[in-house]
């Protein structure tokens, strides 16, 4: 199976099972489009050299040949090696890596977007203990088995709202590391009001990962971030964020920002971030009720893919200029694609992956919290609806979905987000149509930025000689 698109000037074929990428001139591309086609290879020379008045019989002969090469190679129309083991691994057990620690169900924010019911999740107001944080991160210790490194992400609603809370959980997890033999990377997500010099110095003294809340240009943000009593908060925000980035030095960080059908042209509100120097930028479009007037539509698509294409050509420019910054979403790996297990078990929802609220209760994730048809559990008495966890665990992977199989982006995805899924068909294994298109322009995007940066490396490297 291949993927062909023209993109930014370029060519490009991938192989799909292969995950190898092809740069290639018009002639090759309509070419390998007709060997695709199964088309007779004398018709294929007759097509071409009708469509191309220079191209020769040899011309031709010799492309087909580099494609015959190629496909021993088991570079193109490679087969997926596998889709034999992928059913056997779905069923392994694993163990737990990461938790989400709802450290504040509440906010000193109203957003109008927010999944999370306003900070409260569906008026389950709350603020963890620290009794209730040490005992989540015990659970999540008891539950690693061997497994060293462990994450652990502040989150709420909130989190600054619990701030000391949060700092006594990591001198926890220190002590943790010591006695148990493991190593906590902790992540701080915050809408950034209470980011102050003790933030700051905590942060970035032990947390490996801060999240920044943030939707881009001042009227963007302002629409939909809102403060309790209705203002916008980017003045409240924006120093605090510059001050933090600035102080983490080469620690990790982003800024994560949220579109909707208000901000259409959100690659302004990408490149804006990166201006402000917030260099590590992401965004994501909205999932919500159809219904409300932010909702994004099916027929907002070729807008957001353009948006998705201008964002990648003025990244490529900036790097060019020695200006660059990163765009999550584009920072594909080429070189080993994600691994078997990844495209099989994702992120890891309800398996590896689990939230924590104020009062000790588990979810498969954070987008699930506050949905009782989703409570798995607690910190105490551990997993007690295994037949949850076993749905999670079981759930249809790129290898037995029937849209995955066909899809070209499935060597880089998997399956898509359960939450999603499930907030937009009531099932999680249903994929989500409209985020799965962002995906595929998403990834297509990524794919030609790294070839673009090959042609990059390459100019530089002729220009030296
Ligand atoms: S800051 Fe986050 S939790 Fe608070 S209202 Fe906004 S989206 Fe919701
Ligand atoms: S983008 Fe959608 S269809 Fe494609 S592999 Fe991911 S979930 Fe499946
Ligand atoms: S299901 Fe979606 S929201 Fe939940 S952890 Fe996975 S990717 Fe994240």
């Amino acid at each position: 199976m291949i993927h062909q698109y023209k993109l930014n000037g370029y060519n490009i074929v991938i192989d799909v099972n292969s995950g190898s990428v092809h740069s290639v001139d018009d002639v090759a591309y309509d070419i390998i489009a007709l060997v695709d086609q199964s088309v007779p290879r004398t018709e294929i020379s007759d097509r071409i050299m009708a469509k191309y008045p220079d191209v020769t019989e040899e011309d031709v002969a010799e492309t087909l040949e580099d494609i015959d090469h190629l496909t021993e190679e088991k570079l193109l129309f490679s087969e997926d090696p596998f889709e034999e083991v992928a059913g056997t691994l779905k069923m392994k057990q694993s163990v737990l890596k990461a938790i989400c620690l709802h450290v504040a169900h509440g906010c000193n924010m109203d957003c109008r977007y927010c999944f999370a019911g306003k900070g409260d999740y569906n008026n389950k107001k709350g603020i963890m203990s620290l009794e209730v944080g040490k005992r989540a991160l015990d659970f999540l210790v008891e539950n690693s088995g061997s497994r060293k490194h462990l994450e652990v992400d502040f989150f709420g609603g909130e989190p600054l709202l619990n701030w000391d809370v949060c700092k006594e959980l990591v001198r926890y997890g220190r002590e943790l590391e010591k006695t148990h033999d493991k190593i906590f990377n902790f992540t701080l997500t915050t809408n950034g009001v209470l980011i102050d010099d003790d933030v700051i110095d905590f942060t970035n003294r032990e947390m490996g990962n801060v999240v920044l809340s943030l939707d881009g240009r001042r009227s963007t943000h302002d629409r939909m971030r809102h403060s309790k009593d209705g203002q916008g908060t980017y003045d409240m925000i924006v120093e605090n964020f510059k001050r933090l980035a600035k102080a983490r030095g080469d620690r990790q960080y982003y800024v994560r920002g949220t579109y909707t059908a208000y901000n259409k042209d959100f690659a302004a509100d990408v490149i804006h971030m990166a201006d402000l120097g917030l260099t590590e930028t992401s965004i994501e479009p909205v999932v919500s009720d159809p219904d409300v007037d932010y909702a994004l539509h099916e027929e907002d698509l070729p807008q957001l893919f353009n948006e998705y294409e201008k964002l990648a050509v003025e990244m490529l420019k900036r790097e060019k200029e020695g200006d660059p910054f990163t765009f999550y979403h584009y920072t594909v790996d080429l070189e080993g694609g994600p691994c078997i297990y990844k495209r099989v078990a994702g992120c890891g929802v309800g398996t590896e992956y689990l939230a924590v609220t104020p009062t000790g209760d588990l979810y498969p994730c954070h987008q699930f919290v506050g949905d009782d048809d989703f409570k798995v559990g607690d910190i105490w008495n551990g997993i007690t609806e295994t037949q949850i966890i076993d749905e999670f665990r079981n759930r249809n992977n790129v290898y037995t979905k029937d849209e995955c199989r066909k899809c070209f982006a499935r060597l880089y995805c998997s399956g898509g987000c359960c939450a999603n899924n499930y907030h937009s068909n009531g099932d999680i294994n249903k994929v989500y149509k409209f985020g799965c298109e962002l995906h595929r322009k998403r990834i297509e995007c990524a794919i030609m930025m790294k070839v673009a940066e090959e042609d990059m490396k390459q100019e530089k490297a002729e220009a030296s000689k």
